[in-house]
């Protein structure tokens, strides 16, 4: 080849790209959003659901989020039909950073939970739609697969230290690596029955929390696990922030002899400074991060090492986007990944977590759902569970679709047993943080 026409062929390369790229899009013109739909929806029990549907300017091309919050459901569905749908409209979908940061900043105070909850299904649905434009899944577009299926760990419960045991061996049956044990939910172990101890005259009398007898009792369960079951499964425990500082560094000494995968939440977000003397005294690996919504939470426990797992879930703290930057920063200073879920998560974003899941590197594990068989009808392409692992599908964007006349027969309900479960209290009728 000539001097002249290897440097032609260099110039015309950008133009080809862009010819490529118009091809790829098919010829038609930029991507508008032409619509915005939040679709409530609930699958029965604590499945408080908030779906976002993004819908574009070429005919059937849309893509689907999550802005669930179980105990703002309408406020997250005011937000979207209010606020920040009418603020996308017209705008390109392929630019998701940008939408990601203008929306961001759109409210002016940043990070509310109801706004983050918004921004991140705008995001998701966006990732959706590239995918499919791409023709590949989410996953694929975020640095292909980093391992073959993203671990879970099951949820055992008991009322006494022998029903956790059994129901723990269950899960290791199934296949289950990784297994949390609670002993009578949160707080368990810890629980003075209602009308039991002493009460003050007329004053609260339901089930009460005394931390003293709680740090006592859970590390005896442990000690239990390992002598029955052996060091191969790996056991976790969700402490869900019930404990004043001093009591969670003492528990978090106590669990050091039986090799926890980690011990969750052992401090509210309002203590976190208190991680760095539990680093300093133990080997127990913490995750914290169920509550987070602002990186001013995350990043210094991260940068600093004062945690092993963080903890937040995708759809309250800005969506796959937000994720894929915690999980860099992550990789950095050696923290792994342990994105939150619970029992009000939904399909759309255990699917967001799961593209994020595959894709890196600092992944530690994912927490599991199951949903109830209706839902499987309902968002079709949901991800399916066998033997400790979650599988999604390889269709072309997150793989989730909705069938909305069937989401519009089930509306979002009252929560059951009312929305007061947040309020744990001692036996003097104190808060404890829930
Ligand atoms: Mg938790």
């Amino acid at each position: 080849m000539h001097r002249r026409d290897f440097f032609k062929g260099l110039l015309a390369m950008p133009a080809a790209a862009a010819q490529q790229y118009l091809a790829r899009a098919r010829g038609l013109p930029p991507l508008t959003i032409r619509e915005v739909k939040a679709i409530p929806t609930s699958a029965g029990g604590s499945y408080q659901w908030v779906f976002l549907k993004i819908i574009t300017s070429e005919p059937g091309l849309y893509g689907l989020g999550s802005a669930s919050n179980v105990n703002q459901a309408f406020s997250v569905t005011a937000a979207i039909e209010k606020h920040l749908g009418p603020f996308w409209m017209g705008k390109n979908p392929d630019r998701i950073e940008d939408l990601w940061q203008s929306t961001h900043v759109r409210s002016y105070w940043r990070n509310s939970t109801i706004q983050n909850n918004v921004l991140s299904a705008l995001d998701m649905a966006l990732w959706d739609i590239k995918g499919k434009r791409a023709g590949m899944p989410v996953y694929e577009l975020l640095g292909g697969k980093a391992r073959d299926a993203v671990a879970l760990y099951a949820h055992a419960d008991g009322r006494d230290m022998e029903e956790v045991e059994q129901n723990v061996r269950k899960f290791m049956e199934e296949g289950y690596r990784h297994v949390r044990a609670q002993m009578g939910g949160y707080g368990g172990g810890g629980m003075i029955p209602a009308g039991r101890g002493s009460r003050p005259t007329g004053g609260y009398a339901g089930p009460a929390f005394d931390e003293e007898q709680y740090v006592d009792a859970i590390p005896k369960l442990f000690e239990r696990l390992r002598v029955k079951l052996g060091n191969d499964v790996k056991l976790l425990h969700d402490v869900h922030e019930h404990l004043t500082p001093t009591m969670a560094v003492e528990l978090a000494k106590r669990m050091e002899p039986y090799r926890m995968f980690f011990v969750e939440d052992i401090l509210p977000p309002e203590q976190i400074a208190y991680f760095r003397q539990i680093r300093q005294v133990t080997t127990t690996p913490m995750a914290m991060g169920e509550l987070f919504t602002h990186p001013h939470e995350w990043n210094p426990l991260i940068a600093e090492r004062l945690i092993d797992f963080i903890r937040c879930r995708v759809s309250q703290i800005g969506g796959i986007t937000t994720a894929k930057k915690i999980a860099a920063l992550c990789e950095a200073f050696g923290v792994r990944t342990a994105w939150q879920e619970g029992g009000d998560n939904d399909p759309v974003n255990q699917l967001a977590a799961y593209h994020v899941d595959l894709s890196i590197p600092c992944f530690g594990i994912q927490e599991e759902n199951h949903f109830p068989p209706l839902v499987y009808e309902m968002l079709p392409g949901t991800a399916q569970l066998k033997g400790g692992y979650l599988y999604g599908n390889d269709a072309p964007g997150l793989g989730i679709d909705i069938n909305e006349a069937m989401a519009a027969k089930h509306p979002l309900q009252p929560l059951p047993g009312g929305d007061n479960w947040t309020t744990v209290r001692t036996v003097d009728g104190s808060l404890v943080k829930p």
